[in-house]
C-alpha cells in the first residue's frame, strides 16, 4: 500500500504554499497526500466579505490539491478562533485514523499568528491520541512515523531547517497549483509567490537540489539511539 503524507495548516494557502510541495513530491513518488485545512482563511482578504472570500478559498484549495494529485479535507474552525481544544485535537486525530499518514507536516509552534500557534498544538495533540490505542474512537489507533515543521514567513521563530527535500521534479506543477489562489498573486498584501518560489530556490543552493523545502523535525525524531557513533 503506498504510504500517505498529510498536511495539517490553519489555513488553506499555508497548506500549499509552505507544505505543498513536499505534499506533491510525495505523491510524485508514488505515496498519498492530503491537505487538510482547520479553517477556511476566510477573514484574509481586505476587501472581499469573508462568506464570498471563503468559499473561493476552498475551491482554489480543492483545484490546487486535484492538480497535485491529493485530496483536501476542511475543518470548519473560524478563521482566527482556530481553538486549542481537545476537541480540536479529537477532530484532527479522527482523519489521522482514517488516512494513516506515515508522515504528517504542520505549522512550527514559533509563530506570531494564535491559528498557526494553536494548529501547532493540535496537531501534536492529535497525533499523541490517533496512537493512543485505549483511546477508542471510530477508528482503530495509527501511530505516525515521522512528523515535521513547515518554513512559513509567520512562524520563523527559532525554526531551524534539518531536512532538505528535492521538490525540483514538482516545482513548476506545484506553483501551478499555488496559483489557485489570489493571495499567492498578492492580493491580499504579502507577495507569496515571489517569496515562496525565491525560498525554493534558496534552499535548493543550501540543499544541493534545484529545487528544495526546508523542514524541520520534531525533537523525539532528532533523537537517535545507538551502540556506536
Ligand atoms: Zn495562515
Amino acid at each position: 500500500m503506498p504510504s500517505t503524507i498529510m498536511a495539517v495548516a490553519a489555513h488553506p494557502g499555508d497548506a500549499l504554499f509552505t507544505m505543498g510541495a513536499a505534499v506533491a513530491q510525495h505523491i510524485h513518488d508514488g505515496g498519498r497526500g492530503v491537505f487538510v485545512s482547520l479553517s477556511l482563511g476566510e477573514r484574509g482578504h481586505p476587501t472581499m466579505p469573508p462568506k464570498e472570500y471563503g468559499a473561493l478559498q476552498r475551491v482554489a484549495t480543492e483545484r490546487a490539491a486535484k492538480k497535485l494529485g491529493g485530496e483536501a479535507v476542511f475543518l470548519s474552525y473560524p478563521d482566527a478562533e482556530v481553538p486549542l481544544s481537545d476537541e480540536a485535537a479529537l477532530a484532527v486525530c479522527d482523519l489521522i485514523r482514517k488516512s494513516k499518514p506515515a508522515i504528517v507536516v504542520t505549522h512550527w509552534s514559533g509563530s506570531w499568528h494564535k491559528d498557526h500557534q494553536n494548529c501547532y498544538a493540535v496537531v501534536r495533540d492529535a497525533v499523541f491520541f490517533a496512537g493512543l490505542a485505549s483511546l477508542a474512537r471510530e477508528q482503530p489507533s495509527h501511530a505516525v512515523g515521522k512528523l515535521f515543521f513547515a518554513e512559513n514567513w509567520e512562524d520563523m521563530t527559532n525554526f531551524q531547517a534539518d531536512t532538505y527535500l528535492d521538490i525540483s521534479p514538482v516545482f513548476d506543477r506545484w506553483v501551478e497549483a499555488c496559483s489557485e489562489f489570489p493571495m499567492w498573486r498578492g492580493e491580499t498584501g504579502f507577495r507569496y509567490n515571489d517569496y515562496y518560489r525565491s525560498l525554493a530556490v534558496m534552499r535548493g543552493c543550501l540543499g544541493g537540489f534545484q529545487y528544495a523545502a526546508a523542514l524541520m523535525s520534531s525533537s523525539e525524531q532528532r533523537e537517535r539511539r545507538v551502540r556506536s557513533l
